[in-house]
């Protein structure tokens, strides 16, 4: 999931979403925003917090209601090799602090490429990913690799078939927006293979993404039933209550019980959706951002949807 305040305009904009995002990128509201009272509590909606103590007691919270966790340490685009290492450093704290409290079976991380250096050297991110993994695997639990915009897919693609030669529960992240995406959602849907599908969150251009969200939502279903007809273990991260629909209807047609596949979603989106679909008897996984570099993300998810505008106005005319 993108962190930073690059912003996918299908069909259809939101004025105030145009207005959040500018000010995403206005350092003057940077500073006012990241210091004003208010926001903590506006944060807390979306983000677990800045530390790892905060990113574990969300996700025992989350678990305690029967809900399953990835955790994304917030941070992306680094071009700084001690950036990247200070990246590793966080995850792998957090895995030891799981582990320790006993969490580590229902919590998982998601990691950026470009966070721990995919922009420095390829090598450089397979590297650091893949002291993560190994942190992962003495906790017994798993890494995802987010997908970020469509010139790293290759890069984060090649990345993830040599991770998976060492750690074959290495997740990655396919977005329904790429043309190409249902060539790869056949070519990854193989015995053990986590695939997250999501629609996919960069502006991208025509060439390579539909560019109308109809488009996008017809090649979910199509990546969707790729991933359902194969072998592989698809992670359907999505809010949308049509395709939630789409693919419950789908997964029965391909006898798929719940535990063969999972649901998606944010943190602070649709929280009761999430608990409904898991008293279903499905895994529903938390997508649970933390770390101090909550500002982008946060803007993004305001802008993407006016209800949330909306609420974070009224948080700041009220308690500001
Ligand atoms: C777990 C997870 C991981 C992700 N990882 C990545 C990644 O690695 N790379 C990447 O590019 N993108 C990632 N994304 C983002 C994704 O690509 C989309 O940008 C984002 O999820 C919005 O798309 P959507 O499917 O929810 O549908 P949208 O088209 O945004 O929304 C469709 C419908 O969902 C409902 N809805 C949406 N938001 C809300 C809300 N706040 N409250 C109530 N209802 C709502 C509404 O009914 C809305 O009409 C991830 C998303 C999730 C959930």
């Amino acid at each position: 999931m993108s962190s930073g305040v690059r912003q996918r305009t299908l069909c259809g904009v939101n004025p105030l979403r145009s207005l959040i995002l500018a000010a995403a990128g206005n350092d003057t509201i940077r500073r006012v925003v990241a210091t004003a009272p208010v926001s903590r509590d506006v944060v807390r909606r979306f983000v677990a917090g800045e530390s790892t103590a905060e990113a574990v007691e969300v996700t025992r919270r989350l678990v305690s209601v029967g809900l399953s966790v990835t955790l994304d340490y917030l941070g992306e685009d680094t071009t700084d090799v001690a950036l990247a290492d200070a990246t590793v450093r966080a995850y792998v704290e957090l895995l030891d602090a799981l582990h320790e409290e006993g969490l580590a079976d229902r919590a998982e991380v998601s990691v950026k490429l470009s966070a721990v250096g995919q922009r420095l050297d390829e090598q450089l991110a397979m590297d650091n990913a893949d002291k993560i993994c190994a942190a992962a695997d003495r906790h017994g639990t798993t890494v995802t690799l987010d997908m970020e915009d469509h010139t790293t897919t290759d890069s984060t693609l090649r990345v993830l078939g040599e991770l998976r030669a060492t750690w074959p529960w290495v997740g990655g992240v396919l977005q329904a927006y790429l043309r190409r995406t249902l060539d790869d959602c056949t070519r990854l849907a193989t015995a053990g293979s986590r695939v997250r599908l999501c629609k996919g969150a960069y502006a991208e251009p025509p060439e390579v993404a539909f560019d109308d969200a109809h488009q996008v939502d017809l090649s979910y279903v199509r990546c969707a039933n790729a991933l359902l007809a194969g072998d592989g273990f698809p992670m359907f991260a999505t809010h949308d209550p049509r395709l939630v629909r789409v693919i419950g209807e789908r997964a029965g047609f391909y006898g798929r019980k719940p535990g063969s596949f999972e649901y998606q979603m944010l943190y602070g989106i649709r929280p009761d959706e999430q608990l409904r679909l898991a008293q279903l008897g499905h895994t529903v996984r938390v997508y649970v951002p933390y770390g101090e570099q909550w500002y982008g993300y946060l803007m993004r998810r305001l802008a993407e949807r006016p209800a949330n505008t909306a609420f974070f106005l009224r948080a700041l005319a009220t308690r500001g």
